[in-house]
């Protein structure tokens, strides 16, 4: 089958290492936002209090466009889950990332040995279009609203991966939700058993 697999906080750590180069730049503590201001829905307000907003869009920037994406570390599980799936399945890096920003994730995907048979740069574009393009089975990503377009009638089946950031989400009935990577291989399994 063919595996869609989105790159930014699915297969590495774009939170971390954002929490890393803001302390390490501003002095800014990003870990534990949520739990110092309980109840703000807006966190970003509260980091463009303290260190401005055009400071905080750099570096966001700066991880995105720059060899600092290849210091990303893997999601838990991600990499030796997806060298293992990539031994039966074909795997399609479809990020919402541009060209530009491309660079640093092949040679992330390099360091961390996990082969890829194609590669989809959205450039911030819906991603539902491109699944059926590539035939895609299944699509895995930590972003709800990017799977909103993957409606029932969809060849591809929507994945979503557990993160912090969509811990409250809506899930629509028909979206396959995984706790990590382990549980995206034994859904995997369990399709390639469904055809
Ligand atoms: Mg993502």
């Amino acid at each position: 089958m063919r595996l869609g697999i989105d790159f930014d906080n699915t297969l590495a750590d774009f939170v971390t290492l954002l929490q890393r180069i803001t302390l390490e730049r501003t002095g800014f503590e990003l870990r534990g936002l949520r739990e110092r201001h309980p109840g703000v829905v807006d966190l970003e307000s509260i980091i463009h209090a303290a260190i401005g907003k055009e400071r905080f869009e750099s570096l966001m920037t700066e991880i995105h466009e720059t060899d600092l994406t290849v210091e990303m570390p893997p999601q838990p599980g991600a990499v030796e889950t997806a060298r293992r799936l990539a031994t039966q399945h074909e795997l399609v890096i479809v990020t919402a990332r541009g060209d530009h920003e491309s660079a640093a994730v092949h040679r992330w995907l390099e360091r961390h040995g996990i082969p890829i048979v194609g590669y989809v740069a959205t450039n911030r574009a819906p991603k539902a279009p491109h699944a059926i393009d590539h035939g895609l089975a299944v699509h895995l990503d930590d972003t709800a609203s990017v799977l909103e377009a993957f409606d029932e009638a969809h060849p591809t089946v929507p994945a979503l991966i557990a993160h912090p950031m969509n811990a409250k989400a809506t899930r629509a009935a028909h979206w396959r939700s995984v706790e990590d990577w382990l549980a995206f291989e034994r859904l995997v399994q369990s399709l390639e058993q469904e055809r």
